[in-house]
């Protein structure tokens, strides 16, 4: 039951309509018997100072902060995780002595999710699609994997130079110089918008003989269950999952940074077939 004691969490962003987080973060709270509520706020962009000051002098427990606030809310925070600022975005603020800490929890949720499916890229060349905001989680997650270098690419290669060149075991394609990438058995996630329902039927790059490259593969779209990026990577013999893991995970990460407790594997199996129920009812 809310009352005096309950401690307020919620997501910063624009749009928030369509969000999971608090469906999430509830569900974790009440199989922990924690107790906190979480909503969320459309707020506009240049709003996040005024909104975290109010919100520390109300004592609000912690944010979650997506789309388009990520990067500029840096700028309003007492303190920042050294892997977040490594990312150079935020996407966790936790009450802390003169305001709001910052974390990013997406690589820890990718990490978790890779370990989930046992895919070990230690040592190797892997491939990235995508270089907008889930990217530089992903990439940040792929070196602490132990990656050796990162192809990447992405449809704008001005944008992908700018954000990753300065690191040289970052190689830099656009989408259609994938046949640059010799040989086989690459471990390849796909971080762009391509694919998102509605638009299920199209894959970032759609030519068969990338695939035949790719064995093991994360999208990190959630919805549809299965992108046709997903599809072409199956067809051609690799295992592919879907980004469903990496959001409950980098929820429950968040979790327990808010609320400085663990949670168990059993909390986290009941709000998994929760949000599968959610997700892909119908489907
Ligand atoms: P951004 O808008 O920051 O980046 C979008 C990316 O998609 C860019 O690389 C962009 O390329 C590319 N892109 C967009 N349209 C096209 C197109 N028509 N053809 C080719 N490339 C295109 O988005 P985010 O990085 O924040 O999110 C990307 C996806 O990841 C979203 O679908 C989101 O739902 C998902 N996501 C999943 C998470 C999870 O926990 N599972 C967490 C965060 C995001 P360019 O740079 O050239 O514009």
């Amino acid at each position: 039951m809310i009352d005096a004691g309950t401690a307020v969490c919620a997501l910063l962003g624009d749009p928030v309509e369509h969000t999971l987080s608090p469906f999430i973060h509830n569900s974790l709270a009440e199989y922990e018997k924690v107790n906190s509520v979480y909503t969320a706020f459309r707020v506009n962009r240049g709003d996040t100072g005024t909104v975290l000051k109010g919100a520390y002098a109300m004592g609000i427990r912690g944010f979650n902060v997506t789309v388009p606030h990520k990067e500029d809310v840096i700028a309003y925070l007492s303190d920042i995780d050294r892997n977040a600022s490594e990312i150079g975005a935020v996407n966790t603020l936790c009450l802390s002595g003169g305001g709001y800490k910052g974390y990013n929890t997406d690589a820890a949720g990718f990490i978790r999710e890779l370990r989930e499916c046992g895919f070990d890229i230690r040592g190797e060349e892997v491939i990235m699609i995508g270089a907008g905001g889930a990217a530089n989680a992903v990439l940040n997650a792929l070196y602490s994997l132990g990656a050796r270098g990162v192809y990447i690419l992405n449809r704008s290669v001005k944008k992908a130079e700018e954000k990753f060149g300065a690191d040289k075991r970052n190689k830099i394609l656009s989408l259609s110089d994938h046949g640059k990438i010799e040989g086989e058995g690459y471990f390849c996630v796909q971080c762009t918008s391509v694919g998102l329902y509605p638009d299920n039927e199209r894959a970032p790059i759609e030519d068969e003989s990338f695939f035949k490259k790719i064995n093991r593969a994360v999208d990190i779209i959630y919805n549809p269950s299965e992108t046709a990026f997903m599809k072409r990577v199956k067809r051609n013999g690799g295992r592919a999952v879907n980004g469903l893991d990496m959001l409950l995970f980098q929820a429950v990460e968040s979790f327990k940074l808010f609320h400085a407790k663990d949670v168990s594997e059993e909390s986290i199996d009941l709000v998994r077939k929760k949000l599968k129920e959610r997700v892909y009812k119908g489907s």
